[in-house]
């Protein structure tokens, strides 16, 4: 198969994750991939303590601190284990010791996950559960109450599986805000200042598994104890610049490139959150104008823009339409058991081509059905 081919190949893939990239970036890293420019070996070759991935590494960094704002009260480590590692690191190093509990706002699965793990650590009271709903909406205001002395709270900015997403920053007062913003990073502005810590795996957004980054705020730093595993540490991790051990080299060089698209291509985070708002837009005008036919799971004003739910009111169509989106270069619609049939995740890189296809061929598979 020779390269234009390939490229014309490609379908419009809504999975999860990992995810659809921008075709530029599969492409930069396709012509790179033998020679790296000025290195004379591939990226896949190169020592993590060589020039070249000096420069990887800082310029990745540089751009991510750029896109996302990220002061000096900030550190930025790249890490492994994915976001699920980072369920007990967080606990490990910012609960153990403490007097408070850690808070966990739970808004669907993976917040469910992560509390679970932390009360491997310690004290874990749960501020808010969105369970009885079946996750299908975030807490009103007033609903969520912390501790004074919380370890830290814990919030999932976007529930991947239920299409839940905080359009801000749920009020926890003076106690340290951790997030798992695994599902949306990078696909909106955020103000980091107002967070102790966001983690998040990089193959949903912002580029391919094997990294996970870590946004932590320098004081709490203090909160790790010297009896943590070594690589458990973020202190490790910060104090040896991502390097304490071999770093995904290959993982780092593609989200850097990810953050150069966003910046040069889709006019920075601003322009990215614009692009995402008006491509979920195009599915939800579509649920709301179906007369019930097709459902979405998540409340209207907790509407996710990555992750879009829903069923159809005959679930015994949903099999039929996943079927038959796949021919028209549809794939991976299939959603998970818990919330009902049909998840399209739309992220950074899906297309709004990708989007009006999915679209109309949601009007046509109504129309179809005589609904
Ligand atoms: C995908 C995802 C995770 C798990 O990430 P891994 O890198 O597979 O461990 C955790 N939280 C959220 C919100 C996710 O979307």
């Amino acid at each position: 198969m020779d390269r234009s081919s390939a490229a014309a190949e490609r379908v419009y893939n809504f999975s999860p994750g990992p995810a659809v990239l921008p075709l530029e970036v599969l492409q930069r890293a396709r012509d790179e991939l033998v020679a790296l420019p000025g290195a004379g070996i591939s990226v896949l070759e190169i020592s993590h303590r060589s020039p070249p991935f000096d420069r990887i590494l800082e310029e990745t960094l540089a751009s991510l601190r750029a896109l996302l704002g990220i002061g000096s009260d900030h550190e930025v480590v790249f890490l492994q284990g994915g976001a699920s590692l980072q369920f007990s690191m967080v606990p490990m190093n910012l609960l153990r010791g403490q007097e408070g509990p850690a808070e966990y706002i739970i808004t669907g699965t993976w917040g469910q996950t992560g509390a679970k793990e932390a009360r491997r650590e310690g004290a874990v009271h749960v501020a808010w559960d969105g369970v009885a709903t079946n996750y299908d909406r975030l807490p009103g205001p007033g609903e969520v109450r912390v501790a004074e002395n919380a370890a830290y709270a814990h919030v999932t900015s976007n529930e991947t599986i239920q299409g839940v997403q905080w359009k801000h920053e749920p009020d926890v007062g003076a106690v340290p805000l951790v997030c798992d913003c695994s599902s949306d990073f990078l696909s909106r502005p955020i103000d980091v200042s107002k967070y102790g810590l966001i983690y998040a795996c990089a193959q949903k957004n912002a580029g391919i598994a094997g990294v996970t980054a870590v946004i932590i705020r320098k004081d709490l730093l203090a909160r790790s104890r010297d009896d943590l595993p070594t690589m458990l540490d973020y202190r490790t991790h910060v104090k040896n610049g991502s390097r304490a051990n071999t770093p995904p080299v290959f993982a780092i060089y593609v989200l850097g490139l990810v953050c150069e698209w966003i910046r040069e291509r889709m006019g920075g985070l601003e322009g990215m959150a614009r692009h995402n708002a008006a491509k979920a837009r195009l599915l939800y005008d579509v649920l709301d104008a179906s007369a019930g036919f097709y459902q979405g799971h998540s409340q209207p004003e907790c509407r996710s823009d990555m992750n879009v739910t829903f069923k159809l009111r005959d679930e015994s169509l949903e099999k039929e339409f996943v079927a038959g989106a796949t021919p028209r270069g549809l794939i991976d619609l299939k959603g998970h058991r818990s919330v009902g049939g049909i998840r399209a995740s739309i992220y950074n890189a899906m297309p709004v081509e990708g989007v009006r296809a999915l679209r109309d061929y949601m009007l046509e598979f109504q129309k179809g059905r005589g609904a």
